[in-house]
């Protein structure tokens, strides 16, 4: 699961809520060159790492997928994420446009989820509200949402953030009803099958 949105929309918080209501499901530490914020914990809410590490990383095909978001490096480690979905999670991954679009050549599966601010006004007051942001940082991240906004027709789905709660119970529905899609429950339909007819061999004997 995808999850992009404008910085400050929103997302962050909501996917940590998504996180404590789906079971299994796994949260993709991203890797940033970007500074740690007060709040943020290293290991959990990113792996924050010096740039020539990230380029180390980059050199040696560590990434699933690799952008430049506001003049920090952001990646998606491919061992964690490989292994999470092999082992039959979800993983939910907070990632911006240029990462959707490539992650969804390797995982054509995957489903990506937009969120929009009510508005662009209000996403401005979030941002200044947030705090987290120097001015020149918070120009770039506002400056930069029309163009995160244009990639949205790259998406399969839209949750306007109007409300927390709200937000979160339509990610939890989208989640929930993408698991019973008839391709996701193959191995169950077949397993299925199989047991049928090996009741009606075992009937004709
Ligand atoms: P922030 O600095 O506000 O935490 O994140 C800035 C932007 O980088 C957000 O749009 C976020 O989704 C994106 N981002 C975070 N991790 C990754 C990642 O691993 N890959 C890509 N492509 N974008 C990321």
């Amino acid at each position: 699961m995808i999850i992009s949105a404008p910085s400050g929309a929103g997302k962050t918080s909501i996917c940590y809520e998504v996180l404590r209501r789906i079971d299994d499901a796994e949260y993709s530490v991203s890797l940033t060159t970007r500074e740690r914020r007060e709040k943020e914990r290293d290991g959990v809410d990113y792996h924050f790492v010096a740039p020539e590490e990230f380029e180390a990383m980059v050199d040696r095909g560590e990434l699933a997928e690799w952008a430049e978001v506001h003049d920090a490096h952001y990646g998606t480690l491919k061992a964690k994420l490989s292994g999470a979905v092999e082992r039959g999670k979800v993983v939910i991954l907070d990632i911006d446009g240029q990462g959707a679009r490539s992650l969804k050549k390797s995982y054509p599966d995957s489903v990506l989820i937009f969120i929009f601010p009510p508005s662009p006004a209000e996403l401005a007051d979030r941002l200044a509200g947030r705090g987290t942001e120097g001015q020149e940082s918070m120009k770039a991240r506002l400056e930069a949402a029309p163009q995160e906004v244009e990639n949205v027709e790259l998406y399969d789905y839209v949750v306007v953030n109007e409300n927390f709660e709200d937000s979160v119970q339509k990610i939890v529905h989208i989640i929930e009803a993408e698991r019973s899609a008839l391709e996701r429950m193959r191995t169950f339909i077949d397993r299925y099958s199989a047991e049928f007819s090996g009741r009606e061999e075992g009937a004709e004997k």
